[in-house]
C-alpha cells in the first residue's frame, strides 16, 4: 500500500504567499524574494507530506495564484490581449501571469483580466480559461518541470499533478462563436505530450492527471473523447505511470467508463460518495491501481479510522494491498493548514480541538491509515487508533453537541412554518397600507463603507483599548450620520449599515451557540485572498437577539422606515466548515430556526421591513443535476422557515449576487419574499432575459448600478436600466437599489452614485 495526496494549500501556514504577493503588487519587494518565498513554502509542503512518511510528495500543485491559469500558460493560452505587454514586462511570465488574473491597468494600459469562477462546488475560485476559433498552444511555462527537478534535487520523490486536457478544455470558454471547444484537443494533446516528455526525460514516475469531470455528468462526446484520449495517452507513453483523480462527485453512471481506462491508477472520492467503492471494484480491470480518498479534504473533521478501515479492507481483499493507494478525497486545497497554531483556548476549546485535523494532520492520518492496514501495524499506531476512536466517541456523545431543546423545537417544525399567513397579493396590500411607499421604491443592500476608521474601533475593541460602552457609543453615531445622509439623498427605505459587523456570516455565529471560530484556520478562496470559515460543531440555537438592539436604534432616529439585515441560513451554512454527523438539510434547518427568531423579535420591537440575505443560495446547487431538485426543496424550504414567522405587515426581503440565477429562478420564485434585490448591472441583459419567459410573482428590485467598481454612473444609465427592466418587469413590482452591499466602497462616490440613483428613480416616477 501506498501513500500520497492531490496536492497541499500554497498559502504557506501564516499566509505567507499572500502576504508576500500583495507586497510584490505594490511594489514593496523585487519579484526575486517573491519567487524565494514560493520556494520556501514547497519546500516546508514537501518536507510535511515526507515527514509524515508520503511515498509520494505532490509538485506542481502550488501556484502563485491559482492552478488553472498556471496550466493556462502552461499551454500557451494566453489571450492575444496580453501581447501588448509582453514587451513592457520584458517577457517576464510572471508579471504576465498577474495581468492575466487582475488585470493591469496601469501607465497608461488599460487590459482587462481573465474571468474567475467557482472551481466546482466549492469556495475557490479558478480563473475561466479563454478558447478562441484559431486556437493555439505552445509549451510556454515550464513550471511543471521546474517544480519536479527542484524536488527531486531536495530529495523528494515527486508526483507532479496536472489537469487532465479533458478536464482543461470543460473548465474553459468559447470566446468566438460557432466553434466547440472539445475539437481542440488534438491541438491540446500535443502540448501534453511535450510536458510528458520532459517530465520522464527528468525521471517522473508517476503523472497525476485530474478529471473531476470524469464524475460528472458527462454528455456523448465527451465520454468518447476520454475513451480515446487516454487511449493515445498510454499508447504514447507506456513507460510512464498516470493516475486520474476524480473528486466531488462519484462515478456513478460513468464508472465503468472510468475503471476501464487505460491508466494505471484511478482516484475516486469516497468521502462525496462511499456508495460508489462497490461497483468500483467489481468493474476494475485486473492490473490497474486504486486511489482510495477516504480523508475528508474539504472539512475539518478527525478521520474515523474505523470506517475508513473497513473501506481499505474491502478493497485490499478485492485488489490485494499491493494495488491500493491511500489518500485524501481531494486536494488538502480547500482545509485550513496547522490545527497546531489554534493555541487560545478561548478562541477554540480543547475539547473541539480534539475532534479536529487539518491539512497537516491529515497528512499523518492517511499514513497512519496505511500502517493499520498492514497485518501487524507497530505498536505505537495501535495507540493512535485508540486515541482517535476515544476523541470519535467523545465527539458523538459531547454536551456540547446535542441539545434537546433544539432537537424538540425541530420536531416540532410543520408545514405552517414554512408558509406565511396569506398570499403575497393579500400581502402587498396590507404592506402598502402601512408602508406608504411609492412608486420604484429605493433602497440600499445594506452595508454602508466599512472605512479604515470603523475597522479599527473593532480591532481596539478586542485589545481591550475601547470598552464596550465607548465602542458603541462610535458605531451609534456612525449610523446616526448615515441615516441622515440616507435622508438627505431621498432614499425611500434606509439601513443602519452594517458597520458593527466584520463579516456577514462571523458576526451571527459568533452570536449563535454550536459555532466555533479559529484564529488561523484560512483557506485560499482566490488569488490572495483567503476567508476563515466558522466552524458549526454542535447543534445550532440563538441565546440572545442578535440585531435588534441596533436596528431599533436606526429606526429610532428617524420617521422613514429602516430594514432590519440578517444573513439566511443557506449564506451561514454554505461558508462554514458543517458538521458531518447529521445531513447538511438538518443543520440549515436549525440555523432556520435561529434566524426565525430574530426574525420575530425585529418585528416585535417595531422593524416593519426585514431582509434575509442569501447571496450563497446559488453556488450550494449539486454539481449532478439529478440532485438539484433535491436541494433546492430543503434550502426554498430553510429560507420560509427563516421568514414566515411574521405578520401579513412585515415586509420581508432577500439579497442575492454572485451567480447566474437564470435555471433557478423558479426555486427563488417560490422563496416568496415580498421584495428581493439582485444582482444584475453586471449581467443585465441575460437576468432580465429571465423575466421575460417567466413571469416573477412578488416584488423585486434588479441592481441598476455595479458596486464593484468606484465608477459613478450616471442618472441616464440608471434610467436606461430602468426601462429595460420595465419592458419586462409591470412597474408595481420594480424597485431601485445598488446590486449589492457598499462596505467595499468609499463615501464620496457612494454618496455621488447613489444621488444619481435617486434622481432617477424621482424621474421615472414622474413620467409614469
Ligand atoms: N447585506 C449585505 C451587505 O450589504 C449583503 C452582502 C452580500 O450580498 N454579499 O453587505
Ligand atoms: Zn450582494
Amino acid at each position: 500500500m501506498q501513500t500520497h495526496i492531490l496536492g497541499y494549500p500554497r498559502i504557506g501556514s501564516e499566509r505567507e504567499l499572500k502576504k508576500a504577493s500583495e507586497r510584490y503588487w505594490s511594489g514593496k519587494i523585487s519579484r526575486d524574494e517573491l519567487i524565494e518565498v514560493g520556494k520556501k513554502i514547497r519546500l516546508e509542503n514537501w518536507t510535511l507530506q515526507k515527514n509524515a512518511g508520503m511515498d509520494f510528495v505532490a509538485t506542481n500543485d502550488f501556484s502563485f495564484y491559482d492552478h488553472v491559469l498556471d496550466l493556462s500558460l502552461t499551454l500557451g493560452a494566453v489571450p492575444k490581449r496580453y501581447n501588448e505587454i509582453l514587451r513592457h514586462f520584458n517577457n517576464s511570465l510572471i508579471d504576465i501571469y498577474f495581468a492575466m488574473a487582475r488585470g493591469y491597468q496601469k501607465e497608461g494600459y488599460d487590459i482587462t483580466a481573465m474571468e474567475m469562477t467557482k472551481w466546482f462546488d466549492t469556495n475557490y475560485h479558478y480563473i475561466v480559461p479563454e478558447f478562441y476559433k484559431n486556437q493555439e498552444f505552445s509549451f510556454l511555462s515550464k513550471k511543471i518541470t521546474e517544480e519536479f527537478i527542484e524536488a527531486k534535487n531536495a530529495g523528494f520523490k515527486a508526483k507532479p499533478v496536472i489537469i487532465g486536457p479533458v478536464s482543461y478544455l470543460l473548465l474553459g470558454k468559447e470566446k468566438d462563436e460557432n466553434f466547440d471547444k472539445l475539437n481542440l484537443l488534438p491541438k491540446l494533446l500535443k502540448i501534453y505530450f511535450e510536458i510528458f516528455t520532459e517530465l520522464r526525460d527528468n525521471g517522473a514516475e508517476w503523472i497525476q492527471l485530474d478529471e473531476p469531470f470524469l464524475a460528472l455528468d458527462l454528455n456523448k462526446k465527451a465520454e468518447n473523447l476520454y475513451v480515446k484520449t487516454y487511449a493515445k495517452i498510454k499508447e504514447t507513453f507506456p513507460e510512464l505511470k498516470f493516475l486520474v483523480a476524480t473528486y466531488f462527485e462519484g462515478l456513478k453512471d460513468q464508472v465503468s467508463l472510468a475503471a476501464q481506462l487505460p491508466v494505471d491508477a484511478l482516484h475516486i472520492d469516497l468521502v462525496r460518495d462511499p456508495n460508489q467503492l462497490d461497483s468500483v471494484l467489481s468493474s476494475f480491470p485486473p492490473k490497474s491501481f486504486l486511489s482510495l480518498g477516504v480523508v475528508d479534504g474539504r472539512n475539518i473533521w478527525k478521520n474515523d479510522f474505523s470506517k475508513s478501515l473497513k473501506i481499505i479492507k474491502k478493497a485490499k481483499e478485492k485488489l490485494g494491498k499491493d494495488r491500493i493507494f491511500i489518500s485524501s478525497s481531494c486536494s488538502l486545497l480547500h482545509s485550513p493548514c496547522d490545527l497546531d497554531l489554534e493555541t487560545k483556548e478561548e478562541t477554540l476549546s480543547a475539547e473541539i480541538k480534539d475532534w479536529l485535523a487539518f491539512a497537516k494532520q491529515k497528512l499523518r492520518e492517511i499514513c497512519t491509515l496505511r500502517e493499520l492496514s498492514e497485518e501487524k501495524p507497530r505498536e505505537e499506531f495501535l495507540q493512535l487508533y485508540c486515541d482517535n476512536q476515544k476523541s470519535i466517541d467523545n465527539r458523538k456523545n459531547s454536551g456540547l453537541i446535542h441539545k434537546n431543546p433544539v432537537k424538540k423545537r425541530i420536531e416540532s417544525t410543520d408545514d405552517t412554518f414554512a408558509r406565511r399567513k396569506s398570499k403575497f397579493a393579500i400581502r402587498k396590500k396590507i404592506q402598502q397600507d402601512t408602508l406608504k411607499l411609492p412608486l420604484f421604491p429605493t433602497t440600499t443592500i445594506g452595508s454602508f463603507p466599512q472605512t479604515k476608521e470603523v475597522r479599527s474601533w473593532r480591532a481596539r475593541l478586542k485589545k481591550q483599548e475601547l470598552t464596550q460602552a465607548e465602542y458603541d457609543r462610535l458605531i451609534k453615531k456612525e449610523i446616526e450620520e448615515t441615516v441622515r445622509k440616507q435622508e438627505n439623498l431621498g432614499i425611500d427605505v434606509l439601513v443602519h449599515g452594517e458597520f458593527e459587523r466584520n463579516d456577514m456570516v462571523e458576526y451571527f455565529g459568533e452570536q449563535l451557540d454550536g459555532f466555533a471560530f479559529t484564529q488561523n484556520g484560512w483557506v485560499q478562496s482566490y488569488g490572495s485572498r483567503c476567508v476563515k470559515p466558522p466552524i458549526i460543531y454542535g447543534d445550532v440555537s440563538r441565546p440572545h437577539p442578535m440585531t435588534v438592539f441596533w436596528s431599533t436604534y436606526a429606526q429610532s432616529l428617524t420617521s422613514k422606515w429602516v430594514k432590519g439585515m440578517l444573513t439566511g441560513p443557506v449564506t451561514i451554512l454554505q461558508w462554514s466548515f458543517v458538521r458531518d454527523d447529521q445531513p447538511r438539510s438538518l443543520t440549515c434547518k436549525q440555523i432556520a430556526l435561529a434566524i426565525r427568531d430574530e426574525v420575530t423579535d425585529l418585528e416585535k420591537a417595531g422593524i416593519k421591513i426585514i431582509q434575509i440575505d442569501e447571496p450563497a443560495i446559488r453556488e450550494g446547487l449539486p454539481l449532478r443535476k439529478k440532485n438539484w431538485e433535491f436541494y433546492l426543496q430543503w434550502t426554498v424550504n430553510c429560507f420560509l422557515i427563516s421568514s414566515c414567522g411574521v405578520k401579513d405587515s412585515t415586509q420581508i426581503h432577500t439579497h442575492m449576487c454572485y451567480s447566474e440565477f437564470n435555471d433557478i429562478i423558479q426555486s427563488i420564485a417560490l422563496m416568496d419574499a415580498d421584495v428581493i434585490t439582485i444582482e444584475c448591472s453586471r449581467s443585465q441583459m441575460e437576468l432580465l432575459n429571465a423575466f421575460s419567459d417567466f413571469k416573477y410573482p412578488n416584488d423585486i428590485g434588479p441592481g441598476v448600478y455595479d458596486i464593484h467598481s468606484p465608477r459613478v454612473p450616471s442618472k441616464e444609465e440608471i434610467l436606461d436600466l430602468l426601462d429595460k427592466a420595465k419592458k419586462v418587469i409591470p412597474p408595481a413590482q420594480l424597485w431601485v437599489n445598488p446590486d449589492c452591499g457598499l462596505k467595499t466602497r468609499n463615501w464620496e462616490e457612494t454618496e455621488a452614485a447613489l444621488q444619481r440613483m435617486v434622481d432617477a428613480a424621482k424621474e421615472a416616477r414622474n413620467a409614469s
